[in-house]
């Protein structure tokens, strides 16, 4: 999988390649709604310049083309609805990392806390409602302060030259790639934006 940040693509963003199977590769674009709108820029005009940047032969396909709005973690709804007898998790619950876009992992652990209150409370012959509570408790205290931190950070990386420097690093330093990819992931004692940003600098 290649990842860029190049110009002819919409910023801040970055556009993604990979093989998905013979003669076939996924090609996308991940920014933010406002720029996509302020940029009034087509889809399809932006892949197309990310492709012929990449030189090769591509024909995009564009019956198979589609876009998403993506709700961003940087504001999490109520993720237990006792009263509804109903809890949510994943993108239904805006769980997407506001820095990388990023939800297959939080919807993946939200799904596990949750069914492992649900599954303690039906042994206990207990309520789910508070079983459901006890879950948005302990997601917000796993996550809260990494979303927050890749909120921060967003905002320092929305200056390309910055970015690129960081991007630099990350790519040199495997020590700084581990603790650029925790920080991006939320796991283990992640350093915060602030230091991670001056630590990419000093590399750079
Ligand atoms: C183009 C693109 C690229 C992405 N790349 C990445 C990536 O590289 N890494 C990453 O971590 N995240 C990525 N994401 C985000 C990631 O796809 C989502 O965060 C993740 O799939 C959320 O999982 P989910 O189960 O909450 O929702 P979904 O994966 O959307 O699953 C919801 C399911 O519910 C079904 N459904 C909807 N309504 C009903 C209904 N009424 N009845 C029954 N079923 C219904 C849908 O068909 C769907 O299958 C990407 C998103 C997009 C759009």
């Amino acid at each position: 999988m290649q990842i860029d940040m190049i110009n002819g693509i919409i910023w801040p963003g970055y556009a993604w390649i990979f093989d998905s199977g013979s003669q076939v590769v996924n090609v996308g674009l991940g920014t933010e709604l406002v720029a996509y709108k302020a940029q009034k820029r087509r889809l399809p005009e932006v892949l197309a310049s990310y492709l012929s940047q990449l030189g090769g032969d591509f024909d995009l396909d564009q019956a198979s083309m589609h876009s998403a709005p993506l709700p961003l973690a940087s504001k999490l709804p109520r993720l237990a609805l006792p009263e509804q007898s109903a809890a949510l998790i994943g993108d239904a619950a805006s769980m997407i990392n506001p820095l990388t876009g990023e939800g297959i992992s939080y919807g993946m652990v939200a799904g596990l806390l949750l069914g492992r209150e649900l599954a303690d409370a039906v042994r206990r012959g207990q309520d789910l409602g508070p079983a459901a509570l006890r879950y948005e408790k302990d997601f917000r205290a796993r996550f809260s302060a990494h979303f927050r931190n890749n909120v921060a950070l967003r905002g320092i990386l929305r200056f390309r030259p910055l970015a690129e420097r960081m991007v630099g690093s990350y790519r040199r330093d495997a020590a700084y790639y581990r603790d650029a990819l925790e920080f991006m992931l939320g796991c283990g004692n992640t350093i915060s934006a602030p230091r991670l940003f001056w630590r990419g600098l000093v590399l750079s």
